[in-house]
């Protein structure tokens, strides 16, 4: 299968490893070239308020567009570029243009970026991020930056300082698949999060799990009690959402309102959200 892949150097490199590792490996040498020859494609993904349902954001999701693989999904490629060390040039090529697209969108929206854990211990991330923001004249209060757990953990105090910098930035820092860590409330209590995004497999069970409803509405309350807002992920039905409302959840993003989608798709999605406005302005003015 490696053949097929590409060249017969892989073919001897990756000789009796198993199956997956040689993918892996394959992948990985592939990934190198993916990064130069423009392979990598933002996807976004609209964030929507759960009560006028209104487009208040996007997130920046990466895809590989693999030229004989077709598109393949960060969940499969980041891990492997965490670990050989891609992951900064990624990171760096997500932030850039996910700024750089932002900039030109009406400026209600905001934009939500990845940032993975082996990029979070490099000392100099606040700093590129201030560069990116200038360059591209984005108000850093449109860019959020989501982290996750594992991030958090290994060096607490490198996390905290590089948090507090990036805040300080006025850069909103969310805290991401919030409760499917070890230590989701430790970290509520040791890091200055300015949001927290629910993870979609509490949200994907409301409806058949009370254990899923409970921790759903305890974490609605933890947050509203610090004072931040809350983005729940993962929503599929009107049942979930009407749900989230109901218990005070003001944010969501899930494939109910919009898969990720390629930037021009989101582009014409920001047209009719920007329509839609433009109706309830002209429909109030009428009441008037
Ligand atoms: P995440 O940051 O938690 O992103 C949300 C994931 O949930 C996305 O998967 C999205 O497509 C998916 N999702 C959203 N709504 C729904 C829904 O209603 N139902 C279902 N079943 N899924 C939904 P995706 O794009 O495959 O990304 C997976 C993960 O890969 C992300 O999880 C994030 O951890 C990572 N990732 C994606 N892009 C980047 C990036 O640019 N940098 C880094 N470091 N990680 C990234
Ligand atoms: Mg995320
Ligand atoms: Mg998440
Ligand atoms: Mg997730």
């Amino acid at each position: 299968q490696a053949k097929t892949l590409g060249s017969n150097q892989i073919c001897r490199y990756t000789e009796g490893m198993d199956e997956d590792n040689r993918n892996r490996a394959v992948l990985a040498i592939d990934l190198r070239a993916a990064i130069a020859g423009n392979q990598l494609e933002i996807y976004y993904q609209p964030q929507n308020d759960t009560r006028t349902r209104e487009i208040v954001g996007f997130e920046a999701l990466v895809r590989w567009n693999h030229p004989s693989l077709g598109t393949i999904s960060p969940g499969l490629f980041i891990p492997i570029a965490e670990r050989n060390g891609l992951i900064l040039d990624i990171g760096d090529y997500v932030l850039r243009q996910a700024c750089r697209d932002a900039a030109s969108w009406p400026e209600r929206y905001t934009v939500a970026v990845n940032v993975a854990p082996y990029q979070l211990t490099q000392a100099d991330l606040p700093a590129r991020v201030s560069e990116v923001l200038g360059e591209t004249g984005l108000d850093p209060r449109r860019l959020e930056i989501e982290l996750t757990e594992s991030g958090l953990i290994e060096d607490r105090n490198r996390a905290l300082s590089t948090i507090t910098r990036l805040r300080e930035l006025g850069v909103t820092v969310a805290m991401d698949d919030f409760g499917t860590g070890y230590s989701s409330l430790a970290l509520l209590q040791n890091f200055p999060f300015d949001k927290i995004k629910i993870d979609r497999s509490f949200v994907q069970s409301v409806g058949e799990k009370p254990q899923s409803a409970a921790i759903v509405r305890a974490t609605l309350l933890i947050a509203e009690s610090l004072g931040i807002p809350v983005l729940a992920e993962g929503v599929e039905t009107e049942e979930e959402l009407s749900f989230l409302r109901e218990q005070g959840c003001p944010t969501v993003q899930g494939f109910l309102f919009g898969r990720p989608m390629p930037l021009a798709s989101a582009q014409v999605l920001m047209l009719r959200d920007g329509l839609h406005l433009a109706s309830l302005a002209d429909r109030l003015q009428g009441d008037r």
